[in-house]
């Protein structure tokens, strides 16, 4: 997977890769799809939700820059898959669904594999998480058509927060944004992507 899909692609943050080949992706989803959990591919999760496919964890994880010390939220845990490889890079990730089953189902799958430095919240995350916040990093794994004002707020100064901006059926690109000394916030388009929508009611 590590070779075939990640570094061919043109990621070679060796911190993040060496983070790819620690989680056992297998662990993340459904014990029928197993065989699968190396592939190129999304795969189901239950509630009609879906694990990334491995290559846009890696870019994004490696787009947000996350390096040792840092304090990051996840919008979307699903899986938990990328938070997992999150905590392998950060000091802490918060990672914040809106379906409850699924929130539960990660928390627990965490724990089991001592991902210690994750925390699950169930919740709406396009408020953050605000008791943790300033973040060095946030990522969010579900596309909307804007950033959310709280995650803008939950930023630190120089920190990157890393989206797919998009409609539902619409083109969705991959975006990264950077809070300036001023508080100003600059974007950059990393290229196109395709995610489950971010959607504001909990569940
Ligand atoms: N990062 C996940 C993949 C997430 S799929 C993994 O590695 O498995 C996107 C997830 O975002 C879904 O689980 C969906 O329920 C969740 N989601 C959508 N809108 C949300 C919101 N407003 N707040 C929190 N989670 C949300």
């Amino acid at each position: 997977m590590l070779r075939r899909h990640i570094k061919a692609r043109g990621i070679s943050d060796p911190r993040v890769l060496e983070a790819m080949a620690a989680v056992p992706r297998e662990a993340f989803v459904e014990p029928g799809l197993t065989r699968r959990a190396y592939a190129d591919g999304p795969l189901p999760i239950g509630e009609g939700q879906t694990i990334s496919q491995p290559y846009v964890v890696a870019w994004m994880v490696e787009a947000a820059e996350v390096v040792v010390g840092n304090r990051v939220l996840e919008v979307g845990t699903g899986s938990g898959y990328s938070a997992a490889v999150l905590g392998r890079l950060a000091e802490t990730v918060y990672t914040v669904e809106r379906r409850a089953v699924l929130a539960k189902a990660a928390a627990a799958r965490l724990s089991e594999l001592g991902c210690d430095n994750v925390s699950v919240r169930h919740g709406d995350g396009n408020e953050g998480w605000s008791e943790h916040a300033p973040y060095d990093a946030i990522l969010v794994t579900a596309a909307g058509p804007g950033v959310p004002g709280a995650l803008r707020e939950q930023l630190r100064t120089g920190g990157r927060l890393v989206m797919p901006i998009g409609g539902r059926w619409a083109t969705q690109r991959l975006v990264r944004e950077r809070c300036g000394e001023a508080g100003q916030f600059t974007r950059e388009e990393l290229g196109a992507v395709r995610f489950v929508p971010l959607v504001d009611e909990v569940c």
